[in-house]
């Protein structure tokens, strides 16, 4: 039985968690569940469950497997746990399009796991659908266990007199742009082009991973170089000095330099990364690649006109348009030749040498690799000529399956009959272009 191979562990030392217990019924089955529930506390570290396994081995044999899971094996999921606080008040948060985001600034309480002090409220709609106000007593959980969110207000202890809360009708930035919520939409905007907040966003989303991936130029050193007024929009990162960076709280000569470095290193990013980084509305990596390719720089896609743009795989009329209007922005031409005058690479496309034996299959990949990550996997399809979509249809040529993959995925590949693979079948897959036998 499971119960002896835990014994006999045990007997060599192995840690097994003592609160292990073999119980005869199903009865005992959902009183230890709830036992646990309540005690879950009593523990030195953190549980979100039970898991409940048949014992006898030569059961588990019979019982076998679906699909995806044992049949003699399931996790008793605890509702997520709530605690209440004081709602201190509700702010909002200017992302770089300009929506204005509410959110709850909350007296810090223990919950899930961490200490949460803010969670977002979403929008106006929900803040007045949860009839929260500043001042209110509010249950706090976490969504899923990982995301801070505020059930709502507990009236009863709401105090005499307090007012709803009014969106605000101005944005948080020093300018104090007008706020405004366009007809059909459900989050307020700040229309202010020049917004340092937006401006802020769009530098930082410049900066990040997805975009030139520039290392140390993260939130906090944004706004430090924002206050300072040693950037007006992304392009001016490029003739920061040390000089400058060492005037900012926290700098010192190495940690500048090495940021200036950083910045240097990001010259030479991939086009599609560069496209992206410019956070144009609609555009993201995968229409950014589309485009690095049809075009091979930047300026020949900046000189292209709508209709060139629309008819691109994967590009659109929505983006072409936006992509249209983004360029002939005065403020855009003067932030994409300050990045031409420091030497910012416009077209680098690496086009691949590899055989494009995949030229018009759709690969799909769930759960993980041992040899490729989840980037590296798309990459060898799409430098194969493929495509590698989000989700599986009846035009999909196969799904890849690795470790914890996608239910929903798999679900739907074995319901459409699709081809599914294991790494070595996908290695099969890029090197012939055809399944295994
Ligand atoms: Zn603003």
């Amino acid at each position: 039985s499971h119960d002896s191979s835990l014994e006999f562990l045990r007997d060599f030392s192995f840690p097994v968690n003592p609160n292990i217990e073999v119980v005869e019924s199903l009865a005992q089955v959902i009183e230890f569940c709830q036992k646990w529930q309540k005690d879950r506390h009593l523990l030195p570290y953190e549980i979100d469950g039970v898991a409940i396994k048949v014992n006898d081995l030569q059961q588990r044999e019979t019982l076998g497997f679906t699909a995806r899971a044992p049949r003699w094996a399931i996790a008793f999921k605890f509702p997520p746990e709530e605690r209440t606080t004081l709602l201190k008040d509700i702010q909002i948060s200017v992302g770089r399009t300009g929506r204005v985001t509410p959110f709850a600034v909350l007296e810090s309480v223990f919950v899930g796991g961490s200490n949460v002090a803010m969670a977002t409220l979403h929008n106006e709609d929900q803040v007045r659908l949860k009839d929260v106000r500043p001042g209110d007593t509010v249950t706090v959980r976490k969504a899923g266990d990982v995301i801070p969110e505020v059930v709502g207000p507990v009236l009863a202890l709401r105090p005499d007199g307090l007012e709803p809360w009014v969106f605000p009708s101005v944005c948080p930035c020093p300018i104090k742009g007008e706020l405004l919520r366009p007809e059909g939409e459900v989050n307020m905007r700040c229309v202010e082009t020049d917004c340092p907040s937006q401006r802020d966003q769009r530098i930082i989303y410049f900066a990040s991973r997805g975009g030139m991936d520039i290392e140390g130029l993260g939130e906090r050193t944004v706004y430090q170089l924002s206050d300072a007024a040693l950037v007006g929009d992304p392009g001016d990162i490029y003739s920061l000095t040390v000089e400058q960076l060492l005037t900012l709280d926290g700098f010192a000569q190495k940690g500048a330099e090495k940021l200036v470095v950083a910045i240097d290193g990001s010259k030479t990013r991939p086009l599609p990364k560069l496209l992206t980084a410019l956070g144009i509305k609609h555009l993201g990596p995968g229409a950014s690649e589309a485009l690095a390719t049809a075009f091979g720089n930047l300026d020949d896609i900046m000189n292209a006109n709508e209709d060139d743009l629309a008819t691109v795989d994967g590009v659109g009329g929505v983006i072409a348009a936006s992509l249209i209007s983004w360029f002939a922005k005065s403020e855009n031409k003067s932030f994409i030749e300050k990045m031409r005058t420091a030497g910012v690479e416009f077209g680098n496309v690496q086009i691949s040498r590899l055989p494009q034996n995949l030229v018009g299959k759709n690969i799909v990949v769930t759960g993980s690799l041992i040899d490729f990550d989840r980037e590296g996997a798309e990459r060898a399809i799409k430098d194969r000529g493929g495509k590698s979509p989000s989700s599986v249809s009846k035009k999909t040529f196969a799904v890849v399956v690795g470790g914890e993959p996608g239910a929903s995925k798999l679900t739907k590949a074995e319901e459409l009959g699709i081809p599914i693979l294991d790494e070595l079948g996908f290695q099969h897959v890029l090197e012939t272009g055809e399944l295994p036998q």
